[in-house]
């Protein structure tokens, strides 16, 4: 019934870069058989996953919604994928996303943008807008995103759909293509805080193929997102997220999460965490820093693309000519502002700052989960703009992550919870709810409160 749906509505949404009919179909008959043979099976069994298009799959392409990827089959599966295979999830296919993660609006694919399933007009998110057009537009009950400053919170908040980025180290970064190695993590999109938890679960825990794993035992995230009691709950809003730039109608449903929350027997504290303004800024230092180290590794040589190889040219000729032609304009710029911003004489001014403001923002945190449970803010400061609204002004299109980056440069997790539609275009906002790292539960009992 899923791939029915794609093929009638995907030419319109465009969701997906790749749909895999027979991989698909072959998965769900061997769930069939298992559960014919009375085989135990977990609850995600059978049911079917749009997996976006930067983790590894093997015998897939993985395109990262980069050109310089183009024709690259991975020889091994992420762990992620492992692990969704391992649980019977059915992977219907790959989904769009802004090449390289590097954006807010899925504009940035070299294959085409993706339309917002509400108003195919708008943009659905980014850079993990297909992961959430595809749940939007009933293509996939279960998709699985990537957030680096905000990519799986920000799609979900425009979409209308639920978006978690685990705490850092939660999910395995292994076969997931690097952007920004301190910030990147992978975690689940779905429909409702339950199918999040169950997915969050599937996905989590320990591996031993990513340095950064977190080796304990996954929060309770399926208990809390049963449970959903948030009496006695200190709940924190922070005022540095709101003020000018946030649309009214964003504003006013924020204030009715925040006053449910209050009727519901949660505890509501004002909070100022005054680094939080800096965290924009900084977290365009650091993970163009990063991006421009990690994409070293696209040469014309290793995967993909090779352009000008006609056995006159140097490697480093064909090297400059496949980047030429592989990278887009956004990866490009980022890697020349990381490349500035680590060369000798400039790394303490740029990079060694924005390192100093990160630790500003996580003592921030730090100082406010003394006082409470959770923090909340609207997710973004506005419902989903236009399609080509912001492309050519890349300040504006920054700004869509404004409250989602500060978790990032801490390693908090978050959630995005759908809370309403905004009077004046009916459009979703998302309700942020960040918890301290390893409290990812908290997300899902407030979520499960609110949605
Ligand atoms: N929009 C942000 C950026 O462009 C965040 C991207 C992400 O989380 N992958 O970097």
């Amino acid at each position: 019934a899923h791939l029915d749906r794609i093929g009638a509505v995907d030419e319109k949404v465009h969701a997906f870069l790749h749909v895999d009919t027979e991989g698909a179909l072959a998965a769900a008959k061997t769930v069939d058989a298992k559960r014919a043979a009375g085989e135990k099976l977990g609850p995600l069994a059978g049911v079917p996953l749009a997996l976006k298009d930067i983790f590894t799959t093997k015998g897939i392409p993985t395109t990262v919604g980069s050109k310089i990827l183009e024709g690259w089959i991975p020889p091994y599966d992420a762990t992620v994928t492992t692990r969704l295979k391992e649980a019977g999830v059915v992977i219907l296919g790959k989904t769009n996303m802004d090449e390289f993660a590097m954006g807010s609006s899925t504009e940035n694919s070299a294959y085409g943008p993706t339309g917002n399933p509400w108003d195919l007009t708008r943009i659905p998110g980014g850079s993990g807008g297909g992961s959430a057009a595809a749940l939007a537009a009933f293509q996939a009950p279960l998709a699985i995103g990537t957030d680096t400053g905000g990519s799986i919170r920000q799609p979900a908040a425009v979409t209308g759909t639920v978006g978690v980025k685990p705490t850092y180290g939660g999910v395995s970064r292994y076969g997931m293509v690097a952007f920004s190695s301190s910030l990147d993590q992978g975690g689940p999109c779905a429909r409702t805080v339950l199918d999040a938890a169950l997915l969050h679960q599937t996905i989590a825990g320990y591996d031993p193929l990513d340095s950064t794993s977190i080796n304990a035992p996954v929060p309770p995230v399926v208990e809390a997102a049963r449970n959903g009691n948030v009496k006695g709950l200190r709940v924190g809003v922070v005022k540095e997220f709101g003020g000018e730039g946030y649309q009214a109608g964003v504003v006013q449903r924020f204030n009715e999460a925040v006053e449910l929350l209050r009727e519901l027997g949660a505890e509501i504290v004002e909070l100022s965490c005054p680094s939080f303004d800096l965290a924009l800024a900084a977290y365009y230092l650091i993970a163009p820093s990063e991006c421009s180290s990690n994409l070293a590794r696209f040469d014309g040589l290793r995967y993909g693309l090779r352009v000008g190889d006609n056995g006159t040219r140097s490697a480093e000729e064909v090297t400059a000519l496949t980047r030429e032609a592989g990278f887009g304009p956004e990866v490009k710029r980022r890697i020349m502002l990381g490349t500035y911003a680590l060369s000798s004489g400039y790394y303490d001014a740029y990079y060694g700052s924005a390192q100093k403001v990160r630790t500003l923002i996580t003592r921030d945190f730090e100082r406010s989960f003394g006082q409470v449970d959770v923090i909340i803010s609207p997710t973004t400061p506005t419902t989903a703009f236009p399609i080509g609204e912001r492309a050519d002004d890349p300040m504006a299109m920054y700004l869509a992550d404004l409250c989602t980056i500060p978790a990032n440069l801490a390693g908090n997790s978050a959630m995005s919870v759908p809370c309403g539609l905004a009077p004046e275009d009916g459009l979703p906002v998302g309700l942020q709810i960040i918890a301290p790292a390893m409290a990812d539960d908290r997300l899902y009992r407030v979520g499960a409160a609110v949605e």
